[in-house]
């Protein structure tokens, strides 16, 4: 989509820093992180949301989530523990409209989330 944020990452007209990335997904650093590890593994297909159809189309959860267990096993994130976060909407407080799976480790978490 020609005017969002993260097809504009994937396209690399914005920079951003890139921690892992195939054919299917992008994974980089948040620009506000909230933990020491804070990233954000993105579709390059654009998706707005959780809810959107489409990701059930194909094969692209298993790019996904293939790409988080890859990363939480060749960074240690397994170790300790991560957490998967993804905000769908306003209540949830989404604030860029392009799917992202927020994946943050490196410090002790409370529950439940604000
Ligand atoms: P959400 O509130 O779930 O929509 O999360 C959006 C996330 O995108 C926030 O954690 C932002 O810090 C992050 N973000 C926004 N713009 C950028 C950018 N240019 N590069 C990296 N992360 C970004
Ligand atoms: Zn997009």
């Amino acid at each position: 989509m020609a005017d969002c944020i993260f097809c504009k990452i994937i396209k690399r007209e914005i920079p951003s820093q890139t921690v892992y990335e195939n054919e299917a997904v992008m994974v980089f650093k948040d620009i506000n992180p909230v933990a020491p590890t804070h990233w954000l593994a993105i579709p390059k297909q654009h998706i707005d949301n959780v809810a959107d159809p489409r990701l059930l189309d194909g094969s692209l959860l298993q790019s996904i989530f293939g790409a988080i267990q890859h990363l939480a096993k060749t960074e240690g994130l397994s170790e300790n523990g991560f957490r998967v976060v993804v905000n769908c909407g306003r209540d949830a407080g989404e604030a860029v409209p392009h799917l992202h799976f927020h994946l943050i480790a490196g410090r002790k978490m409370s529950w439940p989330p604000g």
